[in-house]
């Protein structure tokens, strides 16, 4: 098997209560992707990480692992604490393909962590819950960067059993609100069980497992759902809509279908009409080298989903994070505004429940 290039990057969400660890989290996947970097380097995006294949793979340690997997990555979507995160959609679903759901070991659940089960359960978003901080149980030995069973094995026994009791308080929280849970590397069947990885997002200890887990998840429940027409119409979520110094209002937004062009037309949902606008520029974040360069971005004349991008475009004022943005030609301009207005109808619905 190699990377299937009709498949595109799984696009991943963490959720999860306030200080309970996702910008850690997220800083650790980059962090640790940029340092494991010759393998393949890491994407910054707007809004969005990707790590490539080749790197979650170096990260594991292990390069026969390149071979069972079709997928050419994950995207991380970097704005947790978004508010219209938990609304962001995407055609008939939640935007995200996969989500990971943080809980502090420590501390238990939270009202944000059941909130964040709720969205999942609602959008029937495949996830997998990740307790975090174990380096601060009492007397943790940490040992960077591990997998988590080889760290687990070098605890003395009575940390062990510490952290054996918290986890284990976490797996009954789970089942309180009506979810089976286990040890991920005791679950036979992720569809029917939910695999719970204990994580330090500051040693990176379990991120190996986090990374591996993932990519199985999407390969082995979403294979069918990462299928894209890379020529086809562009296709995305709002994230954010933001005032740009000598740009004006522009949109960030991950595309998750197709292409989108400098000069196409698109359709970007708001609470008014939906909004009808020609593409000004498409923008990228510069990469590390070209920082000297005076504009934060670059243009690039076209991209392919899966990508977080920013577009300039006139009018953009009343767009709505969480709404759909299309690309449209002059045949299809009528059925794609039918299309984004009954798509920002359901993101309202959702908000209302919320
Ligand atoms: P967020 O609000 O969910 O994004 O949480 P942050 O990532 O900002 O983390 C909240 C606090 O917990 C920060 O002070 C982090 O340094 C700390 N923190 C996060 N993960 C860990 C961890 O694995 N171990 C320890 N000891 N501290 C952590």
């Amino acid at each position: 098997m190699a990377v299937n290039e009709n498949l595109r990057t799984p696009i991943v969400c963490v959720m999860g209560h306030v200080d309970h660890g996702k910008t850690s989290l997220l800083d650790n996947i980059r962090g640790s992707a940029v340092v494991s970097g010759e393998a393949g380097a890491i994407t910054q995006h707007i809004g969005a990480t990707e790590v490539p294949i080749e790197s979650i793979v170096d990260k594991c340690g292990d390069p026969g692992l390149l071979n069972k997997f079709i997928v050419p990555g994950l995207l991380f979507i970097d704005t947790p604490g978004h508010h219209a995160f938990t609304t962001l959609r995407s055609r008939g679903g939640a935007l995200a393909d996969l989500a990971v759901v943080i809980v502090d070991i420590n501390e238990g659940f939270k009202p944000q962590t059941i909130e964040s089960l709720h969205i999942l359960k609602q959008h029937k978003t495949p996830f997998i819950v990740v307790a975090n901080k174990i380096d601060k149980i009492h007397g943790w030995n940490p040992q960077k960067g591990a997998p988590f069973l080889a760290s687990y094995n070098k605890q003395s026994e009575h940390v062990r059993a510490s952290l054996d009791t918290k986890f284990y308080e976490v797996i009954g929280e789970l089942y309180n609100h009506g979810f089976s849970s286990d040890r991920y590397d005791r679950v036979a069947d992720f569809q029917h069980n939910i695999g719970v990885i204990p994580i330090s997002a500051m040693t990176g200890e379990g991120i190996p497992d986090l990374l591996m887990v993932l990519l199985g998840l999407a390969q082995r429940f979403l294979e069918s759902n990462l299928h894209y027409d890379a020529e086809g119409p562009g296709v995305g979520t709002v994230l954010e809509v933001k005032e740009e110094r000598g740009l004006g209002t522009t949109i960030d937004l991950i595309l998750y279908d197709g292409t989108l062009r400098k000069g196409d037309t698109i359709v970007v949902g708001s609470l008014g009409e939906p909004i009808q606008t020609k593409v000004r520029a498409v923008l990228k974040p510069r990469v590390l080298s070209e920082i000297n360069v005076e504009d934060k971005f670059k243009q690039v004349s076209k991209v392919t989903a899966a990508i977080g991008i920013k577009i300039s475009a006139p009018n953009l004022d009343g767009a709505l994070s969480g709404g759909s943005v299309r690309v449209a030609t002059p045949e299809t301009l009528d059925t794609v505004v039918e299309e984004v207005r009954s798509e920002v109808e359901d993101v309202q619905i959702d908000t209302d429940q919320s």
